[in-house]
């Protein structure tokens, strides 16, 4: 196990830079989800951390060691990615196996290994197939047996799940996060999905563009978002957002919605997540553009000016497409950012 610290890590294409100095720490024993938007520089921050990208400027530091110029494979790091390319001709037991038999480890050793790590993820009884001849799932835990056999002081998943489908996906999920509570190995995983962030890490660092929005645990996050990209991004459905005034301890936002406040007045953005959007009593009226029921609750989207804001009622409802219903908001679930600096009032 090892403690990873991240310091003021910048990484350059060329001219382009794409990860702006991000600083962070990984404990002894963690698992922490590095999730964002495609394109925001989860991979590349993995990949500096794992030793296949070089870092423009900064530190990676592993148990206390600057490991910038240390070679990938002596970082003592094991990395699963999306498209995990086993040997197609080599038996699961064969591919499980490689990285050890490169390293020269004797082949009882290596034996004993494979079969822990096969036991860990129920493969024993597929040791002697090839990769052709397993399920998506199967496979992908064949990936995970390469890393585990190496007995790594970190593992890092670069969006492991990404190619399975719905149902496998939250499957392995469980198996992942069974897997880490075993091992208590330091793991850093990275993903786009908010859903997997939140179920799996002790905690999350979200990322957007190149830098570090916040961490925190998955429920500090949602309960205490710091900014609006934070808030809209953790949470599903996402919150809602309502462009207004506040003034007179009162905002005011679109088709006369009303909700009193606190804030200093000013022009602020009001976010309620859809589970406090409430329906009924004397609030504004609003059109109902679609009711969503999926059986144990149902989601109403409703016109506001020219957004929407859905409500995620509990049970069922009578409503239709075209009515119009009174909304009410609980004014201590409303979350205010400032609408130029999107910072949490
Ligand atoms: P993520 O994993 O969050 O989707 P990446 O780390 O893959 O994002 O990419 C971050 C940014 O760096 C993107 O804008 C991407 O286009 C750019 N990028 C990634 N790899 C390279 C590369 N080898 N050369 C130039 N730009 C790259
Ligand atoms: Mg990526």
């Amino acid at each position: 196990m090892a403690r990873v610290e991240i310091e003021k890590v910048v990484k350059r294409y060329g001219a382009v830079e794409v990860v702006h100095g991000v600083s962070t720490a990984i404990e002894n024993g963690e698992f922490v989800v590095l999730v964002g938007p495609s394109g925001c520089g989860k991979s590349t921050l993995l990949r500096m951390i794992a030793g296949l990208e070089t870092i423009s400027d900064g530190n990676i530091v592993i148990d206390g060691e600057v490991v910038n110029d240390v070679a990938p494979k002596e970082r003592n790091i094991a990395m699963v990615f999306q498209n995990y390319a086993l040997y197609p001709h080599m038996t699961v037991a064969e591919n499980m196996a490689f990285s050890l038999k490169l390293s020269r480890v004797p082949k009882p050793e290596m034996r004993a290994k494979v079969e822990l790590a096969a036991g860990i993820l129920g493969l024993d009884k597929l040791l002697d197939r090839y990769p052709g001849q397993l399920s998506g799932g199967q496979r992908q835990r064949v990936a995970m047996g390469r890393a585990i056999v190496r007995d790594p002081e970190v593992f890092l998943f670069d969006e492991p799940l990404s190619n399975l489908d719905a149902k496998l996906r939250v499957q392995m999920r469980a198996e992942i996060k069974a897997l880490h509570q075993r091992l208590k190995t330091t793991t850093i995983y990275v993903t786009h999905d908010q859903i997997e962030a939140m179920t799996m890490a002790d905690r999350i660092v979200v990322m957007r563009d190149g830098i570090i929005e916040q961490v925190g645990a998955p429920l500090d996050l949602y309960d205490n978002p710091a900014n609006i990209f934070v808030a809209g991004f953790i949470g599903s459905p996402a919150m809602n957002f309502l462009d207004g005034m506040a003034e007179h301890g009162v905002f005011t936002g679109p088709e006369g919605i009303r909700i009193r406040t606190s804030v200093p007045d000013g022009p602020v953005v009001a976010g309620i997540r859809p589970d406090k959007v409430g329906l009924g009593g004397d609030g504004a009226s609003l059109e109902v553009l679609m009711v969503e029921p999926t059986g144990a609750e149902t989601q109403v989207l409703l016109k506001v000016g020219g957004a929407q804001l859905v409500a995620q009622i509990q049970g069922r409802v009578s409503m239709r497409a075209g009515d119009r219903v009174p909304v009410l908001f609980g004014e201590e679930a409303v979350y205010y950012f400032n609408r130029a600096t999107g910072e949490r009032v």
